[in-house]
């Protein structure tokens, strides 16, 4: 048995929040220069190149890379033979983005209530998916997500006689609607199968995958690849202003299902991807 105390938790989650905001990851930089390279429009390259010098000016500078900072997303994989001490996982997690975002000096985006809608002012609390796995660590993977590009996902219940082309028109669909509201390049995040929940659960856990790595199954690894193209094929581009870079990557999980669902979730993420991990 190994003790994780409260305060180790708190202090990585808050500096997990910091570090999603203030620098981009390599495989996400690495996507926009491709972009970059593949562009043949003066004006996607530039607006790549732009995405690409406000993401160095975010790190050397500790600012974030977008005015919108997030709502905290946390996956957390917690080892069977994990015990915490001092406090509950869930206050820990809490504590650390309330201190993150504090001294970060991040804005908050969170309201407590969401018919009354104030504000709780330290961008608490964080969405929280926990998984018992074998082992003595703690996984925090953390994305803060941004709220244009949220609200631009979308789920549907197919049925499994709408199969594989059913999926595909539907996820293309939803990155064509999106356009240029989802601050494209975009990542898109789908989950297949599973419940109405778990796949939107998926389609978000997609999203901490490495950029360009793809599906480990074969068929997924395909349909990833299609899909990709035909959302690049639409010619929305960097910010919406024309070109082939719309998508830097498709990513789906999947899951068995009931013999008759096919419940597709698609979580759409920005170029401001922000997501970091540890384990204690
Ligand atoms: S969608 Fe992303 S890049 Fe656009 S405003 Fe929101 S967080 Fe920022």
């Amino acid at each position: 048995m190994k003790t994780i105390r409260f305060d180790q938790i708190r202090d990585a989650i808050a500096g997990l929040c910091q570090r999603a905001n203030f620098e981009l990851t390599a495989d996400m930089r690495a996507a926009l220069q491709a972009g970059v390279e593949r562009e043949t429009s003066p004006l996607a390259q530039n607006t790549l190149k732009r995405i690409l010098q406000n993401a160095d000016i975010a790190k050397e500078r500790s600012l974030p890379m977008c005015q919108d900072t997030g709502l905290v997303i946390v996956f957390v994989d917690v080892g069977q033979d994990v015990h915490i001490e001092g406090g509950t996982l869930r206050d820990a997690i809490n504590e650390g983005v309330r201190h993150g975002y504090k001294e970060g000096f991040l804005r908050a985006s969170v309201t407590g209530d969401p018919i009354q809608r104030k504000n709780t002012g330290d961008n608490t609390p964080a969405v929280l998916h926990t998984e018992i796995v074998p082992g003595d660590a703690l996984r925090l993977q953390l994305l803060a997500k941004g709220g244009g590009c949220e609200n631009m996902s979308r789920f549907k219940m197919l049925t499994p006689a709408d199969g594989r082309d059913g999926i595909v028109n539907f996820v293309v669909e939803t990155a064509k609607l999106a356009g240029p509201n989802a601050c494209p390049p975009i990542v898109v995040g789908v989950g297949i199968g599973g419940s109405f929940e778990y796949s939107a659960v998926l389609a978000k856990k997609s999203l901490l995958r490495k950029i360009g790595e793809r599906s480990a199954l074969q068929h997924v690894a395909e349909l990833e690849a299609d899909i990709l193209k035909k959302v690049n094929e639409s010619g929305i581009g960097p910010q919406g202003y024309g070109g082939k870079t719309t998508s830097l990557a498709v990513q789906i999980e999947v899951a068995a299902c009931h013999v008759a669902s096919l419940p597709v979730s698609v979580n759409i993420e920005c170029h401001a991807h922000r997501h970091q991990e540890v384990t204690l």
